[in-house]
Formats: C-alpha cells, sequence, structure tokens
C-alpha cells in the first residue's frame, strides 16, 4: 500500500475488507501484530488485481495500492491526499461529496456493502466501465472507506460482443424466410422464430416449454418422442442432416406439406436441435400448375406433329388417288359405252395401279422419314432413357390416380439408338396407357427393363391396368389411322414401329397377365444391331 500513513492495523483492516469486498463491518482488527503481518498484509494488498482505495471522511485519499496506480495512470504521490473525486468523471465527481456526507449523517447506503457498476476516469481523461465495491472501517474512531476497483472494460466489450451478437442472430432469425424451432433432447421448444410464428399460427408464448410435437399431426405427434429418443440411442439419422418433406399442423388444426432440414448442437453438455421448416402449399401449387400447363403443351405439341403429317400425306396422297379416281372413271366409261376395247381398258387399270402404287410409295416414304429421318444415334443407358421418357410422360398422371412403379434392372448394357425418337415411342406408350386406364378404377402402371442376353437384346416393357387392346384391333394395331380414340389419329403406334425396326428393334404387344396390356419394346445391345435376331 502506498500511503503517507500506512497505520498497521488499517492495513489489516483494509486486507480483511478486501477479503470480504462487500462486508460494510469494519474487519475484526486482529490483535497479534508484527512487522511479518503488517508487510504480508501489504503484499497481498499490493499484489491485488483490483485497484484499493481508502478514503476518509471528506474523501481525501489516503492510501492506493499499485494496481489503482496502474488503472487510473497515477503515482500514488499525485494521489494521496487529493479528494477521491479526481477518479471520476461528471457528474459522478460532483456529487460524490454529497453523497459522503449523506451516508454520514443518514446511514443510507448506495453503494457501501452492495457494489455497483460505475464509470472511473484516468489521469488522462479518458473513462473505463468498473466494478465497485466499498467497504467501511474504523481508523481511531474515525470512519475510512474500502473502495474495491476491478476493471471491467473486458467484460462489458465480451458482453457487447455477445449482445451484438445475439441481435445479429435475432435480426437473422426475424428475416429469414424459414422457420426456425429450436427444441433440446426432450423435444421441448426452446426458441421460435416469427417465420415459425407466421407458419405454425403460435405466438411464441404459446410455445416455447411446450412439446413440438403440438406442430405435427397425428400419428407423428404420438410418435415423435420415440424419434428423438432412438435418434438418441443409437445414432442412426432419418431426418436431421438429410432434410425430408413432412406434412406441418397449423394452430387451427389445418396440415400443411412442408420441407423440413433439422441440425443439432450441443451446448453446455446438452443437446439440442434445430428445425428449419419451409411451407410448400405454394410450390407444390405452382408446380401444379406447371404440370397442368406443360401436359397441356405436350398434347398440343403431339397434335401439331400429327396433324402436320396428316396435311402432308393428304397433299401427297391427292394426287395419285385423283388419278387413280380419274382413271377408273374413264374405265367405267369404256365400259358403259361398250365403245372401248379391253385393251384401251387395261391401260386405264394399269395407269390406276401405277398411281396407287405411288400413294403406297408416299405413306412408306412418310412413315421412312419418321423412323429414321434425322436420326442421331448415340451409346445410351436404357434405364436413363425410360426415367427421363416417364418424367416427361407422366406430368399430370398422378392427378389421374396412376400408381407406377418401375422395375429397372441395373445390370443393363447399353443401347446405341436415337434417344429423342425412342424418348418418343415410350412417351407414346406411356400416355396410350395412361388414356387407357381412364375407363377403369384401379390404375396401375409397370414400366420394366431386362437384358435379353441370349438375342441381344434389351427390353422395357409397359404395362398397364386398363381394359386392354380391343379385340378387333389386335391385329391392325400399329397399322397407321387405326383408333378407337374420338380424337385420335392412330397414327402412334405405327410410328413407333417405325421408329423401333429402323432401330432394328421390335415392337410388339400382348395381353397383360392380370388384365390390360403389355407393350413391349426390344432393342439391340450396343454393337449387335447388325447381328440382333429380330425375329
Ligand atoms: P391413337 O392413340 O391416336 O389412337 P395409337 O396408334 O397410339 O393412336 O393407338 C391406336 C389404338 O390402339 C388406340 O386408339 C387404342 O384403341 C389402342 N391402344 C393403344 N394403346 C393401348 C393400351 N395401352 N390399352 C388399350 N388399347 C390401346
Amino acid at each position: 500500500m502506498r500511503g503517507v500513513r500506512p497505520p498497521t492495523a488499517l492495513s489489516r483492516e483494509i486486507a480483511l475488507t478486501r477479503i470480504g469486498t462487500v462486508s460494510t463491518a469494519p474487519g475484526p482488527a486482529r490483535k497479534s501484530g508484527g512487522d511479518l503481518t503488517d508487510s504480508l498484509y501489504r503484499a497481498i494488498v499490493d499484489t491485488a488485481v483490483d485497484g484499493i482505495v481508502v478514503i476518509d471522511r471528506t474523501g481525501a485519499i489516503r492510501s492506493i495500492n499499485t494496481a489503482t496506480e496502474r488503472l487510473f495512470g497515477y503515482a500514488a504521490s499525485e494521489l494521496i491526499g487529493r479528494n477521491v473525486k479526481i477518479l471520476m468523471p461528471e457528474p459522478c465527481a460532483s456529487k460524490h461529496a454529497s453523497y459522503l456526507a449523506n451516508y454520514l449523517s443518514t446511514g443510507q447506503k448506495r453503494i457501501i456493502g452492495i457494489g455497483r457498476e460505475v464509470v472511473g476516469r484516468r489521469k488522462n481523461g479518458s473513462v473505463f466501465p468498473m466494478d465497485l465495491s466499498v467497504g467501511e472501517a474504523r481508523d481511531g474512531g474515525e470512519p475510512i472507506f474500502v473502495g474495491i476497483i476491478r476493471d471491467i472494460t473486458d467484460r462489458k466489450a465480451a458482453e457487447l460482443a455477445q449482445r451484438e451478437s445475439e441481435l445479429r442472430l435475432r435480426s437473422i432469425l426475424d428475416t429469414v424466410p424459414d422457420a426456425i424451432v429450436v427444441i433440446d433432447a426432450h423435444g421441448i421448444i426452446q426458441s421460435f422464430s416469427p417465420a415459425a410464428e407466421r407458419l405454425f399460427g403460435y405466438p411464441s408464448s404459446e410455445v416455447i416449454g411446450h412439446k413440438v410435437n403440438v406442430l405435427m399431426p397425428a400419428p407423428y405427434r404420438e410418435a415423435h418422442d420415440s424419434y428423438i429418443e432412438r435418434y438418441l440411442r443409437t445414432g442412426e439419422r432419418r431426418i436431421i442432416g438429410i432434410g425430408r418433406v413432412v406434412t406441418g399442423r397449423r394452430k387451427n388444426g389445418e396440415t400443411f406439406p412442408m420441407e423440413l432440414q433439422i441440425g443439432e448442437f450441443s451446448f453446455s453438455g446438452a443437446r439440442y436441435f434445430t428445425g428449419f421448416a419451409r411451407d410448400l402449399t405454394e410450390r407444390q401449387e405452382a408446380e401444379r400448375r406447371i404440370q397442368d400447363l406443360q401436359a397441356e403443351l405436350l398434347h398440343a405439341s403431339r397434335l401439331s406433329v400429327m396433324g402436320q403429317m396428316a396435311s402432308t400425306m393428304a397433299h401427297e396422297l391427292n394426287q395419285p388417288l385423283t388419278a387413280v379416281m380419274n382413271y377408273l372413271e374413264a374405265g367405267r366409261r369404256l365400259l358403259s359405252s361398250r365403245a372401248g376395247n379391253l385393251e384401251r381398258l387395261g391401260e386405264m387399270m394399269e395407269k390406276a395401279i401405277g398411281q396407287a402404287q405411288r400413294a403406297g410409295d408416299v405413306i412408306r416414304g412418310l412413315r421412312g422419314f419418321v423412323g429414321k429421318g434425322g436420326s442421331e444415334r448415340r451409346i445410351q443407358n436404357v434405364n436413363q432413357l425410360v426415367e427421363e421418357a416417364l418424367a416427361l410422360a407422366l406430368v399430370g398422371a398422378r392427378q389421374r390416380g396412376v400408381r407406377t412403379s418401375l422395375e429397372l434392372n441395373d445390370a443393363l448394357p447399353p443401347v446405341f439408338v436415337d434417344h429423342v425418337q425412342i424418348q418418343q415411342v415410350l412417351l407414346n406408350l406411356v400416355r396410350n396407357a395412361v388414356e387407357a386406364m381412364e375407363q377403369v378404377e384401379r390404375r396401375e402402371l409397370t414400366v420394366a427393363t431386362r437384358a435379353i442376353p441370349e438375342k441381344g437384346m434389351v427390353e422395357i416393357s409397359v404395362a398397364d391396368s386398363g381394359p386392354g387392346v380391343a379385340p378387333e384391333l389386335a391385329n391392325r394395331l400399329f397399322q397407321p389411322f387405326v383408333t378407337t380414340k374420338a380424337t385420335g389419329m392412330g397414327l402412334g403406334l405405327s410410328i413407333c414401329r417405325e421408329i423401333v425396326e429402323g432401330h432394328h428393334g421390335k415392337l410388339s404387344s400382348a395381353a397383360g397377365p392380370a388384365g390390360g396390356a403389355v407393350f413391349c419394346v426390344t432393342l439391340p445391345i450396343a454393337g449387335r444391331e447388325g447381328t440382333a435376331d429380330g425375329s
């Protein structure tokens, strides 16, 4: 202790007061003394990290320790005898004398024995936050006060940083569109973001402290405890870190699809889970609208391709057919006038046949064009082709209540095909199947792939649970313009067969084992197009 007069007893009192920082009772002065004890006390006081300042009843500084010098930037000699207000900024400095006087006359304590956070002022005028606790002691009957000062700049900075980070976090939580719900390992909600309030319709005050299963409909509501318990026991992840689409429940009982991601963290030995939930209602509706549009578009493009083909065909066929009619008409006139001779009649027939053949060529040419024209072949993975074609073909199918199963063989050799054309075939077959099932209750579509190595082929089959192919069509199914549909062109299957045969494959139909129709496409394994057994 640096002081003008650090009396032995005072040093002891200070040290004792220091130990019981907020004790107002003066430390019991030790009767036994001696230089050793005094120097020990002095050492303790001077080693203290906290500043220790002793003032008398007028506020004059009687002694300080080294920590005080360090804290305030004054040498002891500059402080001893000065009023303690020198260590305070305004307005505390001006008011200190009256605080002290007030205490001495009324005994009313503001800091003494209580301790509080105040601001200190250094010699250079800068200020710093400090914890001040004051004890009272007596020196020869006169009251003296011992102030213990702890610089809390670092603690304050840490607190500020924490508050800032909390604020930052809060502002993130407030603005993130996902609902964020934190629960503990018992499923008790710890925090509920504003987006969660909006999504579930509960104010956070109503759910914090309650089980998270209020946000779920049955049967998940009942099962949730066991989900957490199983995860904690086995570590087996079903949703944590994976994310999935689940059903949420709002306060008004309404349920809705939501995408849920769950993260996990530990704090002070306890485990917590953070759920990020996003309402899918709107997205699902938007997706459904897009699907409807796509379905319409597909339908329209299909019609337009057919329409184009039909008009080209009509145009191309018009000429030879008109000619056939003209020749036949002329032949009939020859016959009825009995004027013509057989030779002339034969000529007419010959010409009519020629034109009919030309008409046949037109049709063959057109089908050939569809089957081979603009073909761009590559090595392709059949399952991939199937999956892509299905994704397109099944747009809107789910709404029609069609259940689709895929039985794809993983070990298929590749094929060498024009993927657009083959997908066109699959698209047609699947569309036909879906359309056929419109008339029946049970709507099951099975698309399967398998290899037939002994034939060097890969097979794709499309089976439905519809009524099956009408018996009267069975023989003509793959001929053009054969249809049972009001708006059908009857070209789909004939084009499909052209395409498949153009790839050295086969397209056939059969009755399904459990009713319905099965259409099979076989395609040669890549590299075996020439040798594939097309039989
Ligand atoms: P479209 O679909 O324009 O009628 P298609 O050539 O694709 O032309 O089909 C011809 C006919 O074959 C259809 O009208 C239908 O009667 C019959 N058909 C095709 N696929 C099936 C199926 N999966 N189940 C029952 N009948 C089918």
